[in-house]
């Protein structure tokens, strides 16, 4: 019998752990996967359970076998969710294609409302009458339970009395963002299997080798595909989602909306930047070009999120341009803000070091600010003002 889970991209280091605990029958009883959204923990996380019990005498999880299929399609009684939102599966490997193996009706479908808030007492309770009635449709019971982190200490104080003592048979895997939030007496009674944050190329290469609608995207415009890479976070589905979305979506998205919003601020204010003999502007062509930054920001941000992903895209803007005005040597340098370093090399040549140092400083400045609810109308000004000293001395 082999296992294989290399639907879940990349994470080796986990993987390889798996494997060996698959094929020496040694799975722990519980398992913390943390990392970000979208680097998958949901994923291995069906899959672990679907390869623990897979009926396959081949490879593990088959994908095929009444077991698997009942697992991924989150349609079996002895596999229990609390608080996901979309079982990663689901839509490959719906049960009702399944001809032998029929799906018995009182099974409520899997769940697919809202992310919870937080996890109550009352959920982890009713898991913990579960617990101890033997599996009935696969070798063991399962239980995912999706934003551990939004436990509630009563929650997590019933969850531990399960761990303290689990049936044989059972497996917990406890997702989450932040392992912190969880209490440390569930942390040592869990295994901590933390998933990998890639970097843009790695990522960019997985996408356009495994994933249909980024190679598609890859071919008709890579610029919007490695901008999607820089803004997912080092996570696959933080790509996709960006893949899914459309025009609507995607400028209520803050983090997008934030790059497009800078993107536009910058070219304000480096119009026409190498037509001018000195890139410094006279006080004259100044004062229409803040204007017409302080409209823009008037109307692209507004909330205190918005002008704090905006701050965040800026602030990795003027770090890219630096970093540029420093460096005599562009091959080593790896933009965060921008696509490549031709365009921050270029605005590089107009703003000394000093002054790059004391914008980026002041854009921090503003970013604190945000913490102590700033008047808005006058956090727009202020960030127009900052950015047009990167024109003015
Ligand atoms: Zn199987």
């Amino acid at each position: 019998m082999k296992t294989n889970l290399s639907r879940l991209w990349g994470n080796e280091a986990v993987r390889n752990l798996l494997h060996a605990r698959l094929e020496d029958d040694s799975v722990s009883h519980a398992y913390l996967i943390a990392g970000p959204t979208g680097s998958g923990k949901k994923t291995l996380a069906f899959l672990l359970c679907a390869a623990l019990c897979c009926e396959s005498g081949d490879t593990r999880p088959c994908f095929h076998c009444p077991s698997c299929r009942k697992i991924l399609s989150g349609q079996s009684p002895d596999l229990v969710t609390l608080g996901l939102e979309k079982l990663p599966f689901a839509a490959e490997v719906s049960p009702t294609n399944v001809p032998d193996a029929p799906i018995p009706e009182d099974i409520p479908t899997p769940e697919t409302g809202a992310v919870p808030k937080s996890i109550g007492v009352d959920a982890v309770r009713a898991l913990q009458a579960d617990v101890y009635i033997l599996p009935n449709d696969l070798e063991r019971k399962l239980y995912i339970i999706g934003h551990a982190d939004r436990m509630t200490v009563q929650a997590q104080n019933a969850l531990l009395k399960i761990l303290e003592e689990p049936p044989s048979s059972v497996v917990f895997l406890l997702l989450c963002e932040t392992p912190a939030a969880l209490l440390p007496t569930i942390r040592s009674r869990v295994q901590t299997l933390t998933m990998e944050r890639f970097d843009d190329d790695t990522l960019y290469a997985y996408l356009t080798a495994g994933d249909r609608e980024a190679k598609v995207l890859a071919s008709r415009d890579p610029e919007k595909l490695r901008l999607f890479v820089r803004l997912s976070g080092g996570t696959v589905g933080g790509v996709r989602r960006y893949l899914a979305a459309d025009a609507k979506t995607l400028s209520a998205d803050p983090v997008y909306e934030a790059h497009e919003t800078a993107a536009r601020c910058l070219s304000i204010v480096f119009a026409d930047e190498m037509k001018n003999d000195s890139p410094v502007l006279s006080g004259t062509a100044l004062k229409p070009r803040k204007t017409e930054l302080y409209s823009l920001l008037t109307t692209r941000v507004g909330t205190r999120e918005q002008l704090r992903a905006l701050l965040d895209a800026l602030g990795e803007a003027v770090r890219d341009i630096t970093v540029c005005a420093c460096t005599a040597e562009e091959d080593g340098i790896r933009p965060l803000f921008f696509a490549d370093t031709a365009q921050p090399a270029a605005h590089a040549m107009s703003v000394s070091p000093t002054d790059l140092v004391s914008v980026s400083a002041e854009l921090a400045a503003a970013r604190a600010s945000l913490d102590a609810n700033p008047n808005v109308t006058l956090l727009q000004s202020r960030i127009a003002g900052i950015l047009m000293r990167l024109r003015y001395r």
